[in-house]
């Protein structure tokens, strides 16, 4: 599938705030946009206040940027959400944050999305006992994620989660057991999101 393979780092820069796309660098000092928090390219001392286009743009990009979609992608989860009951812009963030990629990062078996997407590809990672290669893949309430029974894929989650520990969202539960094991007990909500967001900028944006 499709994906950004540029640089990351601007990307924060970029939308002014620290997004977490390169694992355990990102709390080091090593961080680009601790070091630098100017946008990327020349010249941008020239470059006035941003338009009312300009915020609400950025606000989209922000969130495409966090959860690694591109825009083809981000529009369908758009018309999902639009479909969908309720405040299109809190269904468009929950959807985004139910994909596979997101949760495994949240348990914290993988540094970033990027590294959790890399994992699920590879085939280290189940879904009720079967394995899941689909970074996408929509998680229920009740699924149980799991590590796949051999020693290369559990050593790798164990040494992840021993390098890179975070608070987990109340949304997951860490099942206690021989092999690592998580379980969704509600779904995640815009709340949920660990940066701040402001869904109804990019529903303006999308619906025009
Ligand atoms: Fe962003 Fe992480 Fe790079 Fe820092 S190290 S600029 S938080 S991707």
């Amino acid at each position: 599938m499709a994906r950004n393979t540029g640089p990351v780092c601007r990307m924060c820069r970029r939308e002014g705030m620290k997004l977490f796309l390169k694992g355990l660098r990102c709390d080091t000092n090593k961080c680009a946009f601790e070091r630098r928090q100017t946008p990327p390219g020349m010249h941008t001392f020239r470059r006035g206040k941003l338009t009312d286009y300009g915020i609400h743009l950025r606000e989209k990009q922000k969130v495409k940027h966090f959860y690694g979609v591109l825009e083809r992608q981000f529009r369908r989860y758009f018309q999902r959400a639009e479909r969908a009951k309720g405040n299109t812009g809190k269904v468009l963030m929950s959807l985004l944050e139910r994909r596979l990629d997101s949760i495994v990062h949240r348990l914290g078996w993988g540094p970033s999305r990027a590294q959790s997407r890399q994992m699920i590809c590879h085939g280290h990672i189940t879904v009720n006992g079967s394995p899941v290669d689909i970074a996408g893949y929509e998680v229920r309430v009740g699924d149980v994620i799991g590590v796949k029974l051999r020693k290369k894929s559990t050593e790798l989650v164990q040494a992840n989660m021993s390098e890179f520990q975070r608070e987990l969202p109340d949304f997951l539960v860490r099942v206690e057991g021989e092999k690592p094991e998580g379980q969704i007990v509600r779904l995640p909500e815009a709340e949920d999101v660990s940066i701040p967001v402001e869904p109804n900028l990019i529903v303006e944006l999308c619906s025009k």
